[in-house]
Formats: structure tokens, sequence, C-alpha cells
């Protein structure tokens, strides 16, 4: 297959830009000041390759403090967030900049009554030569004494931390009304901020974010500060995430990929019988939700093709009457930015998700908003998948405001603004979705739909009968390389 020559090029200007930082020793980059200018060399290069897309409505980073800066304690927990890992079970996230501190949460139903311990494990990683603090992982519940549903948990960190607390979900079942706060491409500037206020404002059970968390680009410090601006929401509620192209921070030679998302965003893939933490699933009251990897091999022969084959036949519509999937970047995108970047993806997997039904898919990447109708193949399909991008929590590379003229059939609405979007599941067939522009006071809707889950009986009569055939066509390594050095 032919390689674009703009694909060709920007391979080229990368591959230049990682031998250049190849030579610099990477003892120079101990200090993160001194990891600042290396790294900052490096994103020269890359955000020449996206100076085609016409960015607006920038702001600036909020500051960046460090621990010292902050004025937190060595022993002291920071970016607590948690995640679902598991039926009843919750998975709590939290850093210490300093070691000697326990991988402990206490806990319990009333406030400062802590009626029981989980232990869990810390590690560190280093990148480039800087060292992480230490980030504590510990499961709360278990099979023997599972979490209970709906119940508020008050909780501490290492033993002595202050006292957090978390809501648990909704019980499982088909018709259990649950709320998702749903976001794309959050990053850490004064929009983030705004984002974050409006969520803030909105009851939901869980916070779905479709990739490209901190836009740390390689300065590790940055997630530090991303993990303190989030704890307010993210350890509150759970948080599930996947992976964006801003997580992979590979340095050829170097660094691995996804070395800091890895360690410090761990999702229930073992949980789900998901071989990476780059994709796995989860349900939730009655959903089961598909964690896609824009950035993990998904041609047939790859494992995340064969996981999601096995995971697609566990599903069962009679309890999870819905089926949404989440991933990075869009398959459905009539925006000039990342202008099909999700097509092999898409040519691999969406026969396997039309088969089987999925009723709505989230995606990130491209930063504004747009909702397609159901849609298969290019195509309107009563069918088919119902297709969102949410790419507009507010980071620092602004927003993506040039579109395709005219606009594709399958596209009902597209919006550069930052924003995001709320999804309440009322039962197992109606569904709500609103989307909430940062510029409007949060009670101001954009954009709104009730959605009917295509599990409904009156959508089953049309679209039951014939189930695509899975497959999809085989996308080599070399491909998946320059679609990755393209970003
Ligand atoms: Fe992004
Ligand atoms: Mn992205």
């Amino acid at each position: 297959m032919a390689v674009p020559a703009k694909r060709l090029v920007a391979l080229v200007a990368t591959l230049v830009a990682l031998s250049e930082l190849a030579l610099w020793p990477a003892v120079a980059a101990s200090h993160p000041v001194a990891q600042e200018v290396l790294v900052k060399k490096y994103q020269e290069r890359i955000l020449k390759d996206e100076e085609e897309f016409v960015r607006s409505g920038t702001r600036e980073d909020v500051p960046l403090l460090s621990d010292s800066e902050a004025g937190l304690a060595l022993d002291q927990p920071q970016q607590v967030h948690i995640a679902l890992a598991g039926p009843n079970k919750m998975r709590v996230t939290w850093l210490t900049p300093g070691g000697g501190t326990p991988s402990a949460v206490d806990f319990g139903v009333a406030s400062g009554e802590y009626t029981r311990r989980a232990e869990g494990e810390s590690l560190t990683y280093s990148y480039l030569g800087w060292r992480s603090g230490h980030i504590h992982h510990v499961v709360l519940g278990t099979d023997e004494e599972p979490l209970e549903d709906d119940r508020v948990y008050y909780y501490r960190c290492g033993g002595s931390g202050p006292e957090l607390s978390f809501k648990t979900p909704p019980p499982a079942g088909p018709d259990t009304p649950v709320t998702y706060s749903v976001i794309g491409d959050l990053g850490q500037t004064g929009w983030s901020v705004t984002t974050l206020d409006h969520m803030a404002a909105s009851p939901h059970d869980v916070v779905i974010l479709a990739g490209d968390l901190s836009y740390a680009d390689r300065y590790q410090p940055r997630w530090d500060s991303w993990g303190r601006l989030i704890q307010r929401l993210a350890a509150t509620r759970p948080w599930m995430v996947v992976e964006g192209n801003h997580e992979i921070e590979n340095v050829w030679g170097l660094e691995p990929e996804f070395k800091a998302y890895n360690a410090r965003w761990r999702m229930p893939h073992n949980e789900s019988k998901s071989p990476s933490n780059l994709f796995y699933s989860f349900e939730v009251g009655g959903v089961h939700w598909l964690m896609l990897g824009s950035y993990a091999d998904f041609g047939p022969d790859s494992d995340q093709y064969r996981w999601l084959q096995e995971d697609l036949a566990s599903v069962d519509r009679a309890r999870t009457p819905w089926l949404i999937a989440v991933l990075h970047a869009p398959w459905y995108n009539s925006n000039t930015a990342h202008q099909r970047e999700g097509d092999a993806m898409m040519a691999a997997i969406e026969p396997l998700l039309y088969g089987a039904r999925v009723d709505l898919l989230f995606a990130g990447h491209v930063h504004a908003y747009e909702r397609a109708t159901r849609v298969y193949k290019g195509k309107p399909d009563p069918c088919g998948i119902m297709h969102i991008t949410i790419g507009d929590g507010g980071n620092r590379e602004g927003l993506a405001s040039r579109y395709l003229d005219p606009q594709p059939d399958w596209s009902v609405r597209r919006e550069a603004s930052f924003g995001h979007g709320e999804l309440r599941i009322l039962n197992a067939t109606s569904a709500s979705w609103t989307w909430h522009r940062n510029q409007d006071d949060n009670a101001v809707i954009a954009d709104d739909l009730e959605i009917t889950s295509l599990s409904d009986p009156a959508n089953g009569a049309t679209c039951s009968a014939a189930a695509a055939p899975p497959g999809g066509q085989k996308l080599g390594r070399k491909e998946k390389l320059v679609v990755l050095a393209a970003q």
C-alpha cells in the first residue's frame, strides 16, 4: 500500500527528532527543568506537523505547581482518583512524593468510622532519568465482602490522610437509571477548569473520558499537576478512561509507549479478561461499556480483536440492554482535523460492532463536538452505531474549527466549542444525551436527544435479523506506525 507523501514526511521528521533526543544524555533529564527543555525540543517538531489545523480559543495551562510550591509533604496523599475494578469493587489510586507510607485505605460507611482496611501495592517509574513519586493502587471490596451499591463510603489513604468520600454506582439491572458525565481531551487549562466546574455542578455516577488526559506530552511533572487538578471530582466518582495519542509518550530506544499512563491509570483489564490496560470492558446498571484502544493493535490477528470478539460473546442484552463503545480517534468526523485517522480501525472493527448492535460510540481527539446519526459503512443506517465526538474538554491545543463542506449526510450537529456531555440512561430502552457548552451556564443545553436502544423490541424487529458477519481488513504493523507518526 502506498504511503501518502505527507505521512512519510511526518514520519521522517519524527525519526530525526527522536535521533536527536537519543543523543541527549539521560542524566541531564534527572531534574524537572532539564526534562522540560528536553521535552520542548521534541514537542516543537511535533507541533510543526499540527499547524495545518486552525486552533482558536486557547487558554493557558493553569499554574503548574511543584510539590514544594503546593505545600505538599512527602508523605501526604495527593492525586487521588478512583476507578471501578469489577462488580462492587473500587480501585483507589494516589501518589505520595516520598516512600514509606503504607499502600492501605481505611474506609467505612460513616464519616470518621473506618471499619475496614484494604491493602494494595505501590510502584514508581522513571522517564528519561526523572523519577515519579510512589503510586499506590488499592482495591476496596472483595468477592466475600463486596461494596454496596449506590452507597457513600468515607475513606482515607495511607493510614493518615485527610478524609475523602465516594459514591458507588447504582445496582446492576437492565432498568437501573445511571448518569454518566462524558468528556474527552481534557488537559489542564482554564477551559479544563470550566469543564470540571460544569461537571461538578451536574450530579453524575461515573465519568467516561475518551482519551488525551493530562497533555503532559512527555513532561512528567504535568501528570502530577493534572492529578491534583482533577482530584476534587476523580476522588468522588469513578473515572473510566481510555488512552489517546497524548498518552503514548514513547521515545524510541529510550522509553516505551504508555509508561506513565499505565503506571498511573490502571483500568479493570484483568477483571474483564483483557491482556492489556489499553482496552477493557465494564458494566454499570444496564450498560456494557467497551473501552477500546485506538493505539493498540486492532487487526484480526491482534490481542484486542480476539479479546473484543470474546467480550462481545459474553454480552447479554437482557442483563445489559445498552452496549456502548469508547475510543479516541473518531471514525465519523467531518472536521478537517485528524481527518480519516480512524479509518484503519474502522475497517477492522466496525463490522464487529455493527454485528453486535452497539448503540453508541464516543470518541475524542478532534477538539470540537460532533454528533452523527446511526451510521454504518459511511451511510446512515437505522441499525448502525450513533457516533459522538466529544474531544472538547479544553486542552492547551485549542479548538479545531474547520469543517468539510458540504456536511456529510450522517453528520447531524457539529460545533467547535469546549464543553462536556451527559448521558442519562433512563431504563432498558431509553436514554437522553445532552451537550453543555462551556461558554454557557451549565443549565443551557447546546444539543440534546432522546436515544432508543437497539435492544428495544421496536428496533429489534428491524435490526436483529441480519447481523453482519464479523471481519475486517488486515492492518500491518508498518501501516500502524505510519498512522501513529502522523498524530
Ligand atoms: Fe487531543
Ligand atoms: Mn488526540
